[in-house]
């Protein structure tokens, strides 16, 4: 199985040479060159096993053969090793013990260490990446850009491996005091994961990321590799969890369609879902949240992609005004815009309307969103509205409230209690390095501590 670059087909590279070298030669996205479909009876074996072995056995058709299917199976197992709920507001989960309890789920994705979704790509990408690099001698120098929930996440997903070092740069100010606290306490000092505050916008922090690949010199002197979703290695996994709740809800709600809302960004959760569909999920549509920074629910509603500087809001890690994975989902149909808005149906929202909601649903049900995922429910709810069809509604749960606690308890007027690992990371001393947006700033500081 190999990739190519979305820009130039003829440009061609292994799975694991694609993970580590980030983009293709050409500055191209890497894309599988076919997604295997699965037969009815395939899905079925599939869904009945536990979700680390039925994304083992997806991982198997997009790797290559440094990948054993024991290895991919201790990989999965290894990064899986927290539950994957399918809940409803009222906190009842979806088990062989209460099939069918709802139609309308939160697919809760934030009991990873790092408490978002980000946990899913980052565990795997880190240990496969480590996997092909614990047969080489290589180093690597990880760069990621965070607007808050990336960082967090490749910096748990790598702490402590040999042979790489990895640098988070977040915007000073731009992400949540909890965000901040967590990605500014991973490791002692010394260790591998290192913060950088830059003095700008996360626009700032990517663009100086991107920088840094286009500097042929950095990225050889430093041996680069990004971790942000431009990276192949970080979308795949992301279509594990699609594909196998798609599953879990089919054989609760046989024949019925199902939708799923994606609070979305870069959008890499939504490149994830577009490719299980492919892989043959019964998934029936995607709608889309986003908040002001809207460019791709713009191009939904009009054909035209126009993107442009972000601005602020309160779903931070939403704040996109440029999303690394639209040339992925174009590639992914042809090109095609009739095609794209045939599965793609995207709303967006203000920081009041969100505030509204959150509000609204916490009253209703107690139920505590995070702001991102409050997103992805109006979209739900105005999807609901604009179509005649009877669904299963699934709210993708892209991250737990306590991780914007400031915020959340702000507007819910009510304390959210915090789980262990943001408890524990609340008492350790940050450490972080504060840096201008300049490329020069960041060779600088690479050049004494990417060794
Ligand atoms: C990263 C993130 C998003 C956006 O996901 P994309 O893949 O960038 O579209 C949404 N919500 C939360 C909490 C996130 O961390």
């Amino acid at each position: 199985m190999n990739y190519h670059s979305h820009s130039d087909p003829k440009i061609t590279a292994s799975f694991g040479d694609a993970l580590l070298a980030s983009l293709a030669p050409d500055g191209g996205l890497w894309m599988p060159d076919e997604i295997n479909s699965f037969s009815p009876q395939e899905t079925a074996k599939l869904g009945a096993m536990s979700f680390g072995d039925c994304a083992a056995e997806l991982a198997r058709h997009f790797v290559d053969d440094r990948f054993s299917n024991e290895d991919l199976k201790a990989i999965c197992r290894d990064a899986y090793s927290f539950p994957v709920p399918l809940v409803t507001l009222d906190g009842e989960k979806l088990d062989s013990a209460t099939p069918e309890i709802a139609r309308d789920y939160i697919l809760e994705l934030f009991h990873g260490p790092t408490l978002a979704f980000k946990d899913f790509a980052a565990r795997f990408m880190g240990r496969a990446a480590s996997h092909i690099m614990s047969k080489t001698a290589d180093k690597r120098t990880i760069l990621v850009a965070t607007s808050g929930d990336t960082g967090g996440a490749i910096g748990d997903a790598f702490l402590g491996q040999d042979g790489i070092n990895v640098f988070i740069l977040f915007p000073k100010g731009g992400v949540s005091k909890i965000q901040e606290q967590q990605l500014c306490t991973m490791g002692k000092a010394g260790s591998n994961v290192k913060a950088i505050s830059i003095d700008g916008t996360f626009d700032d922090c990517q663009q100086l990321v991107k920088d840094a690949f286009a500097n042929q010199d950095m990225t050889e002197r430093y041996s680069l590799m990004s971790a942000n979703s431009i990276n192949v290695g970080r979308v795949i996994p992301q279509s594990f969890y699609y594909f196998w709740t798609s599953l879990q809800l089919k054989a609760a709600h046989p024949g019925v369609p199902i939708v799923y809302s994606i609070p979305s960004g870069n959008l890499g959760n939504l490149t994830g879902g577009l490719i299980a569909k492919k892989m043959g999920a019964p998934i029936e549509r995607f709608v889309i949240g986003n908040n002001t920074n809207d460019p791709f629910v713009d191009y939904l509603g009009t054909g035209e992609y126009t993107p442009r500087p972000s601005v602020p809001t309160l779903s931070n890690a939403m704040d996109i005004g440029r999303p690394n994975n639209f040339p992925r989902i174009l590639d992914l149909y042809d090109n095609d815009y009739n095609s794209v808005s045939e599965v793609c149906w995207g709303a967006s929202f203000s920081d009041e309307e969100t505030e509204r909601h959150m509000r609204r649903i916490f009253s209703a049900s107690g139920y505590v969103m995070c702001p991102h995922t409050a997103v992805g429910h109006l979209a739900m709810e105005a999807f609901s509205e604009d179509v005649d069809l009877d669904f299963v509604k699934v709210v993708v749960g892209t991250a737990h409230p306590a991780k914007f606690a400031d915020s959340v308890e702000r507007i819910i007027r009510e304390d959210v209690p915090l789980p262990k690992p943001l408890e524990k990371a609340m008492r350790k001393k940050k450490r972080f390095h504060i840096m201008s947006p300049s490329l020069q700033a960041l060779d600088a500081y690479l050049a004494i501590h990417a060794e």
